[in-house]
C-alpha cells in the first residue's frame, strides 16, 4: 500500500518510482535492494551508521534561530537546520555514508557514481576513504573542467575520475557511462547515487539515509518553542535533502511544507530554468516514472540553474507523489532572488549559504512577513556556501 512515507512493494509512492531497466541493469537493481532490506533493520548497520553520523559527520546539526533575519523581514521567526556545519559542508555525506556502509556489508570492493558538479563525487569519495572502499566517479568532459577544485578534491580523496567523452559530455552522460560500467562488474561494485532519484530502491533508500535531518529538526523545534514549525522549506534539485527534512513531518497536516525549485532566469524558455514540478509532465528518467521536464518526444530539455547542484530536468518520485495528492507545495526562486537573499544572509546572520540552499531562504524571506510572530518556519540550510563565492564574487561584478 502506498502512503505518504512509504512506497509500496513494487516501490511506487503513488503514480510515480518504480524500476524502469534495461535487461541489463536488472539484476545489480535486485541485488542492492535484498541487501538494503535486511540492513534497514539491522541494528548493527544502524549502530555503526549512527556513530559515523555523530562523530564524523557532526550531528546532530543545531537548530538556529535567525534572529536578525528574522526581524528585519517581520513576521514568523525563521529557523536554520544547520546542515552547512556537518562534515564536508553539506547534507550529502548523510547519505553518501550509507551507501558505503551498504556496499561494504555486500562485500563490494568498490563504489561507483555519477557527478555533475562534483559535490556527490566528494561527499562519495569522502565515506570511501573513511571506509576503505575504492571509489570511481563519472564525470563528463565539460563538468571536468569546469570543476576544477572538486575534481582535485576527489583525487586527494583517492577517488578515479572517469572523463566521459560521449554525447554532450555532462551529466546525463556521465550516468550512463556510471551505469554501464557498473553492469558489466556488479560483483565488485555497488553503484551510489546522489539523491532520491532513480529506479526503487535508490529513493527510499537515500530518503531513509537522510532522514535524520528531519527527526532532528522536528525534536529540536519541540524543545525550543514547544510546537511544530507553521511551515518547513527546503530547495529541490533530486530533492534529497527536502525529503530528509519533510519526511518527519508528512502526517503533520497543520505543518505547511515547500519545495522550492529555480526558476532560473526565467519560466519562459526551455533551457533557462529547471522548475520540473511547475512545468514538467509524467515520464520516465533514469530508471524512475516521475515528473519530467522534457519534449514530446519525451527527450530531457536542457536544463539552467545558477545552482548547479540544482539543474536537473526529473525530480525524486515521493516529491511528484507529495505534489500530486496535495501534501507539498512546490513553488520557485529565481537566479537573482537567490542571489540576494545568498548576500542577505551572510549580512544578517554571518553565515554564508550554498547557493543551492539560498533557494529556500528566498522563499522563507518571501513567507515570512506574510505570517505572524507566534509562527514558526524551518529552512534546511542544506550546505555552505565556501564553494561558491568566486562565482558569486563575479555575477556582483566584486573585485
Ligand atoms: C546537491 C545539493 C542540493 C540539491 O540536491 P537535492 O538532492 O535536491 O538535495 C542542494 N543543496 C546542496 C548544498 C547540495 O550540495
Amino acid at each position: 500500500m502506498t502512503s505518504l512515507t512509504q512506497a509500496d512493494e513494487a516501490g511506487f509512492f503513488g503514480a510515480h518510482g518504480g524500476r524502469f531497466l534495461p535487461p541489463h541493469l536488472e539484476a545489480p537493481i535486485a541485488e542492492v535492494a535484498a541487501a538494503y532490506a535486511e540492513a534497514k533493520d539491522d541494528p548493527a548497520f544502524l549502530a555503526e551508521y549512527e556513530a559515523l553520523l555523530a562523530d564524523y559527520v557532526g550531528r546532530p546539526s543545531p537548530l538556529f534561530l535567525a534572529k536578525n533575519l528574522s526581524a528585519e523581514l517581520g513576521g514568523a521567526k525563521i529557523y536554520l537546520k544547520r546542515e552547512d556545519l556537518n562534515h564536508t559542508g553539506a547534507h550529502k555525506i548523510n547519505h553518501t555514508l550509507g551507501e558505503v556502509l551498504l556496499a561494504k556489508r555486500m562485500g563490494k570492493k568498490k563504489v561507483i557514481a555519477e557527478t555533475g558538479a562534483g559535490q556527490h563525487g566528494v561527499a562519495l569519495a569522502t565515506a570511501a576513504a573513511l571506509l576503505g572502499l575504492e571509489c570511481e566517479i563519472h564525470m563528463g568532459a565539460i563538468d571536468i573542467a569546469k570543476q576544477h577544485p572538486n575534481v582535485v578534491r576527489m583525487r586527494l580523496l583517492g577517488a578515479t575520475v572517469v572523463s566521459v567523452e560521449d554525447g554532450g559530455r555532462c551529466l546525463k552522460d556521465a550516468v550512463d557511462s556510471a551505469f554501464g560500467v557498473w553492469a558489466a562488474d556488479f560483483g565488485e561494485t555497488m553503484f551510489a547515487i546522489g539523491s532520491v532519484v532513480g529506479p526503487d530502491p535508490f529513493p527510499t533508500m537515500v530518503r531513509d539515509f537522510q532522514s535524520v535531518v528531519g527527526r532532528e529538526a522536528r525534536r529540536q523545534v519541540m524543545e525550543k518553542e514547544g510546537k511544530l514549525p507553521t511551515a518547513i522549506v527546503a530547495a529541490v534539485g533530486g530533492g534529497s535533502n527536502a525529503m530528509g527534512l519533510f519526511q518527519a513531518f508528512l502526517e503533520d497536516a497543520d505543518v505547511a511544507i515547500y519545495g522550492v525549485e529555480p526558476s532560473g532566469r526565467s519560466l519562459d524558455a526551455p533551457g533557462e530554468h529547471a522548475a520540473t514540478m511547475t512545468l514538467g509532465t509524467p515520464g520516465v528518467i533514469h530508471g524512475m516514472q516521475t515528473i519530467v521536464l522534457q519534449d514530446e518526444a519525451g527527450e530531457p530539455w536542457p536544463v539552467h540553474s545558477i545552482a548547479s547542484g540544482m539543474d536537473y530536468p526529473g525530480v525524486g518520485p515521493q516529491h511528484a507523489h507529495l505534489k500530486d495528492v496535495g501534501r507539498a507545495n512546490y513553488v520557485t526562486a529565481s537566479d537573482a532572488e537567490s542571489l540576494e537573499a545568498f548576500q542577505v544572509l551572510c549580512r544578517t546572520e554571518g553565515i554564508i549559504p550554498a547557493i543551492e540552499s539560498s533557494h529556500a531562504v528566498a522563499y522563507a524571506m518571501k513567507l515570512a512577513p506574510t505570517l505572524t510572530s507566534d509562527d514558526v518556519i524551518i529552512v534546511n540550510l542544506s550546505g555552505r556556501g565556501d564553494k561558491d563565492i568566486d562565482f558569486v564574487a563575479e555575477q556582483l561584478g566584486m573585485e
